[in-house]
């Protein structure tokens, strides 16, 4: 255990960043997710050198690129190591990595990271249970990395498997939720969280937050209300600044996600701060695959084709891997219902993908609401 007792407290903190580092942070502006949209004409340009590209959906119609360096991609998987060692999985398990690999940074990091720590992986694309099964036959893996959807949507073919660890990420779950998983599988769930801008922290054996290491994240939390960054202990909008990636810095990066941080000590005994999780700080949907829509992208729409943002309510429920948006709004017009859907299709790249391969269906009901 010693080993992952990172002296990260203030003095040690200062000593790894550099002693005026919070202070120069501190005078640089916040970014937001628009400044991330692809600009193809920049990324071209940019390619020249050794890039890795990921696009992933943004609020706006135009996807955001995101890309990294191998320096990065290597710093990125060290800190997942650190990860594999705080859920005590580190060195010779066998990692079933469920998760789309092409299009998600998540994936590919998380099976580098495995690696890193000593464990065998085996990366599956999200494909049909019997592909899944054969290979999940062949192999026996004794940890599934994976996203709570999707071992909700594979548990007949997956929990009768004896895993050690599940590890999750990608999605919120709640308590009920997290409870019920891990009575099916019969196996302890540990969380990471993160986003394609930059991985965060995990859930030690105690559950209560996400630790993460102040030389490879830095976080700040920021009123809801105003720029101010508010003290330690009190919720606000996570502001992530990631040190492991250089070839795209992400700097003061306002996440949309709100929590706090703690840092008195864990009792699992890691002295590493532990942040705090409360969901997003708007309302968002998710559909499938960690792909989200966000309650202002609603209204935006129905702004636009309604001039006005009527009374409306969204479910989303997902069943036997296809997602539905159901949304009720009083008194549309066939023609504004198709035009909903198509805004909604278009709102971003992820959300388009999954119209696109029939794993995302609206249902508009017109009725008093
Ligand atoms: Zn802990």
């Amino acid at each position: 255990m010693s080993q992952i007792f990172t002296k990260i407290e203030d003095e040690a903190r200062e000593r790894v960043l550099g002693r005026n580092f919070t202070a120069l942070l501190k005078s640089l502006p916040f970014m937001h997710e628009t400044s991330l949209e692809a600009k193809i004409n920049e990324l071209l340009f940019r390619f020249e050198s050794d890039l890795r590209v990921y696009f992933t959906s943004g609020t706006t119609k135009k996807p955001k690129a995101l890309y990294s360096n191998s320096s990065d991609i290597r710093n990125t998987a060290d800190y997942i190591q650190w990860f594999c060692e705080v859920e005590g999985i580190a060195g010779g398990e066998t990692v079933a990595v469920l998760m789309d690999h092409s299009f998600w940074a998540v994936g590919p990091l998380t099976c580098l990271g495995h690696i890193a720590a000593g464990n065998s992986v085996i990366p599956i694309d999200l494909r049909s249970k019997e592909a899944i099964t054969e290979v999940l036959d062949a192999v026996a893996p004794t940890v599934i990395s994976t996203l709570p959807s999707k071992l909700e949507e594979y548990a007949d073919i997956l929990s009768k498997r004896n895993f050690k660890v599940l590890e999750t990420t990608g999605e919120p779950m709640n308590e009920k939720q997290r409870a019920r998983l891990e009575k099916i599988y019969n196996a302890e769930i540990f969380d990471a969280y993160g986003l394609t801008e930059g991985v965060v922290g995990v859930e030690c054996k105690n559950h209560n937050g996400y630790h993460y290491r102040e030389d490879k994240v830095y976080l700040e939390i920021k009123s809801l209300k105003s720029d101010n960054i508010v003290p330690d202990g009190r919720f606000g909008e996570i502001v992530m600044t990631n040190l492991m990636c250089h070839a795209q810095p992400i700097i003061r990066y306002c996440t949309g996600d709100a929590g706090k941080i703690l840092r008195d000590q864990c009792s699992c005994g890691l002295r590493n701060p532990r942040l705090i999780l409360r969901g997003r700080v708007g309302k968002t949907h998710y559909l499938l695959d960690g792909v989200k829509i966000r309650q202002k992208n609603m209204q935006e729409i129905l702004q636009e084709v309604l001039g006005h943002v009527p009374q409306y309510k969204i479910k989303v429920s997902v069943k036997e891997g296809i997602a539905y948006i159901y949304l009720d709004v009083d008194q549309i017009s066939a023609s504004q219902s198709r035009k909903i859907i198509e805004k909604v299709s278009e709102t971003n790249y992820d959300v388009f993908n999954l119209v696109r391969t029939n794993q995302l269906k609206f249902i508009i009901r017109t009725q008093n609401i």
